[in-house]
């Protein structure tokens, strides 16, 4: 029986039953496929045109219905051939596809000959498909014999899967997005949901608008856009979750409202776990008594309860424990597996979960098969037909780049990632890549921070162009599908896997006639896994057509002869030996890196709304560059008084691990101690703009994740000589200027936007305003200069009279009109763009906040004093600002409370 008979027969509606899976009605040139940013999996029609091409949100996907973030909004902007890498690099010369998987497959041959298959390392990305990765671990693990093939999803979500299988004996996601809308309370722990998985904040905003006595409750050290939305926010103290769901589960047993019926039959350790729990002490969060119980009292009182968290809970030395800590509680009250109720980790990446479906870790094996079990390393090897397998885990990130540095990693892949920037201890580890023998990177753009360590830079497809499967955070296998041709040389990751594979003398293995045929083997093998006892089986797709596969509709996994889709654990069967659950005793640990008198502070990182990872695809677009433009660090007014820090000064913040310089948010969102900066910047964008040269590798001792939430740091004022803005229509030379202390740099609709400052003042600023934007010394210029405050104004014309760029230089940070200045480029004279300031007839819309359509922050705030403005909506007639993608809205919020505040008082 095919899996389009078994959904007949079982009603379950079919996933192959969609159509072709090309064109929206009356479309016939719109691809349905799946965005590449988070988590979430959005469905996205794209449309190409003479134009470009249209991004939509798919109305008929049942992640997003339509809806897009900022992000996948600008999808269209991001897909150019801009610095694309057309053809295989080596040694930093165009080579042959021949010649570079030749060099690739004797490499890593001789690595494997001379020092054994543990020699040889894969490190690979949520960025690949699910054919992808499962081809990278089938090589590694069946046939070059090492388990050391280990994801970036070590740094987003591992400790989630450690808990889950501590606690399920499985990594099961028990509940679906639906949930989120059914729920009567929502908590949120370290999860700033609205900027980092935005539709998932807008459904959440949208249940939360329709049925008022919804709750949400916010858990984060930080006050975030998220926590706009909530209830409560409760400010704990970084690190101290397992605390505070320590407590939650003493009230749980305290009130009564421990499902006594359920544990019974299902779930084992809960005395000994309640036991552990009451040798912590709440008050060790930070949070007043009257917080706690309020949050404690809303959480006991409510059935339906959907605890969500993300990377605030895994990112952490103790990741593992807090996921316990949260399952424990949902086990107690027997809160798991039923609509809009149940623990719910949300992923990162946009195929975190078919990297774990596939056997990405290096302690897993595929099909959410157990390595070190004897009896599943058999029945993959045989279904394989594998010469070997190893039985031990391989080594996780941090450990895999500490054995580049140390020596024992002869060989090293890199796939669609960026280690030299997203890793702790950055420098450490771009070093430790500069060490190995031999490095391959296979990636879209030969230009980011690990690609040009690399012996062989190969090119691989982007989205838009390749051909497979993803899953999102709630189980759901959606395609990713071609609407544009393959540029160039590049190829697939799968098929360059295959290549090389097949150059290594395994070709027999690794010949397939596309993904569709590795999908199938994917999903047979996920059979075995389920005739094994786990819980990830599509076997029901293992027989599917190439049309079909083509065709492919979401679909929520299980998929077998029986069954698709559902939640998990509703019936109160879990994947242990026994079938039960396990509760797991945890304690609050300190963290694993107190603050010190050298550095006092505690180092936060994270995302911003508008930008994806090393920002290799987003900081393309002008759209999404324009929200935050340069690297900045919040920190607390109280510190910022304290080390006499201003606002818009360039704070130095160091580890002994490294520093970084960015621009000072002054904010009470970040507590006192805390300093919070974004994990984007690369030095392709900002001179010291990556926070993870600062961060200490320290790891969980489950899982394996690092702690990137909470390093001690020093902050301190950097004071240059000058500090200076720039605007141009041409790339600026910022990275060539003498003298130059610190630069950032984003796109703009009219060119380049440039932060710069620097300790030796130049001696004659027009030669350098020339320089900065590439022109001849007889170029014409108009310049202004104010010598008693230190200010001179700059620009530089070409032969055409049309201004090149303005450079604007201050002995303090500059004060112009920023947004008014890069949008004046195309339309000003000189001496008008020199003056900054728009006249009477202009407007200054200031910082964009709406992306979507260049709504600045002054424009909105403009129009809610003007019309006494009450709701986000009317900010959206009046402004259009939060119309579309509606990313922003969580933003608009904060406008309309001086207006709120003053209704209130009349
Ligand atoms: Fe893409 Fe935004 Fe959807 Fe995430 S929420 S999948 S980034 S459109």
């Amino acid at each position: 029986m095919t899996a389009k008979d078994a959904d007949k027969a079982t009603g379950v509606p079919s996933p192959l039953g969609g159509g072709p899976g090309l064109g929206a009605p009356g479309k016939t040139a719109t691809t349905c496929t799946t965005c590449p940013y988070c988590g979430v999996g959005c469905g996205v029609l794209a449309t190409p045109g003479p134009d470009g091409v249209e991004i939509q949100g798919d109305p008929d996907h049942p992640a997003n219905l339509g809806r897009l973030c900022s992000k996948g909004s600008a999808l269209g902007e991001t897909i150019g051939p801009e610095g694309r890498l057309l053809a295989p690099q080596i040694d930093g010369r165009t080579g042959s596809w021949d010649e570079a998987i030749a060099l690739t497959a004797a490499k890593f041959r001789e690595a494997i000959d001379e020092y054994g298959p543990d020699s040889v390392a894969f490190y690979v990305s949520g960025q690949l498909l699910t054919e992808d990765y499962y081809v990278a671990n089938k090589l590694m693990k069946g046939f070059i014999g090492s388990a050391n093939i280990d994801t970036n999803s070590r740094l987003c979500m591992a400790s989630s899967v450690a808990g889950h299988k501590r606690a399920f004996g499985s990594d099961t996601v028990p509940g679906t997005y639906e949930d989120l809308e059914e729920a009567d309370l929502i908590v949120l722990v370290g999860s700033n949901l609205a900027w980092c998985h935005p539709v998932l904040y807008q459904r959440i905003a949208a249940a939360k608008a329709a049925r008022p006595n919804m709750r949400v409750v916010n858990i984060d050290p930080r006050r975030t856009a998220t926590s706009d939305l909530a209830d409560m926010h409760l400010a704990i103290r970084p690190g101290s979750d397992v605390a505070l769901f320590n407590g939650l589960l003493e009230e749980i047993n305290a009130q009564g409202a421990v499902d006594a019926a359920f544990i019974g039959t299902h779930v084992a350790q809960f005395v000994e776990t309640l036991e552990t729990a009451r040798r912590d002490n709440p008050s060790d969060t930070g949070l007043g008594m009257d917080e706690l119980e309020a949050f404690y009292d809303l959480w006991v009182r409510t059935e339906k309860v959907v605890t969500v968290y993300s990377q605030g809970v895994n990112q952490s030395t103790s990741g593992t424990d807090k996921v316990n800590a949260i399952l424990n509680c949902h086990l107690a009250t027997g809160r798991i597996g039923h609509p809009g109720m149940g623990p719910f980790s949300v992923t990162g990446q946009p195929n975190a979960m078919g990297g774990r479906e596939t056997g990405g870790l290096a302690n897993m094996l595929a099909a959410h098969l157990e390595l070190t079990d004897p009896l599943h390393r058999a029945a993959v090897r045989a279904f394989w037909d594998a010469p070997r397998m190893p039985e031990a885990p391989g080594l996780k990130a941090v450990d895999l780049f500490e054995a580049c540095a140390d020596g024992r990693i002869k060989a090293l892949w890199v796939m669609s990632t960026n280690p030299a920037v997203s890793m702790p201890a950055a420098n450490a580890v771009r070093d430790a890549i500069a060490a190995c023998p031999f490095v391959v990177v296979s990636d879209l753009f030969a230009d980011t921070d690990t690609a040009r360590l690399a012996d062989v830079v190969l090119p691989a497809a982007g989205w838009g162009e390749k051909s497979g499967t993803v899953t999102n955070s709630d189980r759901t296998i959606s395609r990713q599908r071609p609407f544009l041709p393959a540029p160039g040389q590049t190829r697939p990751d799968w098929q360059i896997l295959c290549d090389v594979a097949a150059e290594m003398g395994w070709g027999a293995a690794f010949t397939y006639s596309g993904p569709a045929e590795i999908f199938r083997e994917h999903a047979a093998l996920s059979g075995i896994a389920g005739s094994l006892g786990r819980d990830f089986d599509i076997s029901g797709l293992s027989w599917i057509t190439d049309t079909e596969y083509d065709a492919l509709q979401p679909t929520r996994w299980p998929i077998t002869a029986s069954r698709t889709g559902g939640r998990f654990f509703g019936d109160g069967r879990f994947f242990t030996p026994d079938g039960r659950a396990r509760m797991v005793p945890v304690e609050a640990k300190p963290l694993a890196s107190p603050s010190t008198a050298e550095h006092p502070f505690v180092l936060n990182t994270g995302r911003v709304r508008d930008h994806w990872h090393t920002m290799t695809r987003t900081a393309r677009t002008p759209r999404l560059s324009q929200h935050m433009a340069e690297p900045y660090a919040e920190i607390h007014p109280v510190d910022a008084t304290r080390l006499g820090v201003r606002p818009a000064d360039l704070l130095r913040i160091a580890s002994r691990h490294g520093h970084l310089v960015a621009r000072a948010l002054i904010t009470d969102r970040t507590a006192p101690g805390a300093v919070f900066v974004p994990m984007h910047w690369t030095s392709a964008w900002a001179s010291d703009g990556r926070v993870d040269v600062a961060v200490a590798p320290k790891t969980d001792p489950v899982s394996g994740q690092p702690e990137l939430k909470a390093t001690p740091v020093s902050v301190q004022p950097y004071r240059p000589a000058w500090y200076a803005f720039a605007a141009a229509t041409v790339e600026p030379n910022d990275q060539v200027l003498p003298g130059i202390g610190y630069w950032a740099r984003a796109v703009t609709d009219t060119g380049w936007r440039i932060e710069l400052a620097g300790d030796i003042t130049p001696v004659c600023w027009e030669s350098h305003a020339k320089l900065l934007f590439g022109a001849a010394p007889d170029n014409a210029t108009v310049v202004l200069t104010d010598g008693k405050r230190g200010r001179t104004r700059v620009a530089v014309l070409g032969a055409d009279g049309a201004t090149l760029g303005v450079l604007f230089v201050d002995r303090e940070p500059v004060e112009v009109a920023r947004t008014h200045v890069v949008a004046g480029l195309a339309t000003l004279s000189a001496p008008d763009l020199l003056a900054a300031r728009p006249g009477a007839e202009m407007a200054d819309p200031g910082p964009i906040v709406c992306a979507c359509f260049n709504v600045g922050a002054n424009t909105i705030a403009d129009a809610v004093a003007a019309h006494g403005l009450t709701t986000i909506e009317a900010i959206g007639e009046a402004t259009s600002a939060g119309t579309n993608c509606g990313s922003c809205r969580p933003e608009l919020r904060a406008f309309l409370l001086p207006q709120i505040d003053k209704v209130a008082a009349e």
